[in-house]
């Protein structure tokens, strides 16, 4: 009871794709695209999350949907607040009070100035106080990794517009490489492959739902075709064109090569002795990227390395961060935390 009347600690993975708030004593509340929906000539916020998402490439003139995080730094400030502050109201309509502390996750790679514009977020959106960890230290945890011991831990979080890759040992960040390569440009390279090799124009949802169907990163059993339906570059005119799973695979390749040479990149910057745990335990691949199929297979095969794939890639941030608030006391070493200035 006398818990309650200090407010709901809160964790919150604040991702380029989508947002997940979990309640201390809760778990995992709200779990949301990163999405808002703004009219541009009154600044008003119509819509956030799903509902936002729904809207994407169907909007009239005036409305226009963004995703201010997408690039895995807060590129529109005012609309990542206006988000943030939104789910947090939508989380306090279920009764949890006010002036939570809140723990955000940030990617390792933002710079002193990103970092505190994320804190600022959060205090703008009510937080009593706020502390940031980094993603991959809280996809490790989430992921149940023993961040806390003398061993190599590797984490790769393949997320939206970002990937992250991490080794962890001691409760520390020993190596880390942050590209901004993700699902995103998974998408992205779907769309420029029918445009070359189809001329069609596919929406960006359309390929995002390409990739998952039938998108892969190594071959598999089952290579079902799938129907793709898009827009004719010459005639303007909806226009259908069937796909292998493998020509999908192609289109994949060069931005899961960038994927590949990040966990390279962060491998040789290990020492040997962690290397050498990497090697023995294998590194926990994580993310919506993750859930990619094949990608664990190409993984291995390219670092020869044994490759984990995540139970549940899309939570593993927000549950480690989650983990945090839990044991607030106990997990602190693992949190860059700060207090408010006055004004
Ligand atoms: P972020 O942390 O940046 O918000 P997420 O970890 O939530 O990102 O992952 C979002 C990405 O995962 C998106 O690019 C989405 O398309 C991709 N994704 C989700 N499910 C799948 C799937 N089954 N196969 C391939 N990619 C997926
Ligand atoms: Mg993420």
């Amino acid at each position: 009871m006398a818990n309650s009347l200090i407010g709901r600690d809160m964790a919150v993975d604040l991702g380029t794709a989508n947002t997940l708030v979990y309640v201390r004593g809760r778990g995992v509340v709200l779990d949301e695209p990163s999405v808002v929906a703004v009219n541009e000539s009154t600044g008003e916020v119509l819509a956030v999350g799903h509902e936002a998402k729904q809207m994407t490439g169907r909007t009239p003139g005036p409305i226009s949907v963004v995703r201010p995080l997408r690039d895995g730094v807060i590129a529109d400030f005012e609309a990542t607040e206006q988000m943030l502050r939104f789910f947090i109201a939508q989380i306090h309509r279920r009764r949890y009070l006010a002036k939570p502390r809140l723990v955000i996750c940030v990617p390792s790679g933002i710079t002193a100035v990103e970092q505190r514009a994320v804190k600022e977020v959060g205090y703008l959106a009510g937080a009593r106080r706020v502390s940031v960890i980094e993603e991959p230290m809280a996809a490790a945890i989430g992921a149940g990794l023993p961040v806390h011991e003398a061993t190599g831990n590797m984490i790769v979080d393949i997320g939206g517009g970002t990937t992250e890759v991490a080794v962890i040992s001691l409760g520390g960040i020993v190596a880390s490489t942050s590209v901004r390569t993700a699902g995103d440009d998974l998408d992205q390279a779907i769309l420029g492959w029918f445009k070359k090799e189809h001329s069609l124009m596919l929406g960006e949802s359309t390929a995002e739902q390409l990739k998952i169907a039938v998108g892969s990163a190594w071959p598999r059993l089952a290579e079902p075709d799938a129907d793709v339906r898009g827009r004719d570059l010459v005639s303007g005119l909806p226009r259908t064109v069937v796909v292998s799973s493998a020509e999908v695979r192609r289109a994949l390749d060069d931005p899961l090569n960038a994927i590949v040479d990040a966990v390279r990149e962060t491998l040789d910057q290990t020492p040997p002795e962690l290397v050498g745990d990497i090697v023995d335990r294998g590194m926990v691949v994580t993310g919506g990227g993750a859930l990619l199929a094949g990608l664990g297979e190409r993984l291995g095969d390219e670092t020869g390395m044994p490759v984990h794939v995540a139970d549940h890639p899309l939570t593993s941030v927000v549950v480690g961060a989650g983990r945090c608030v839990e044991e607030y006391d106990a997990l602190q070493q693992v949190l860059v935390a700060d207090r408010r200035r006055s004004a």
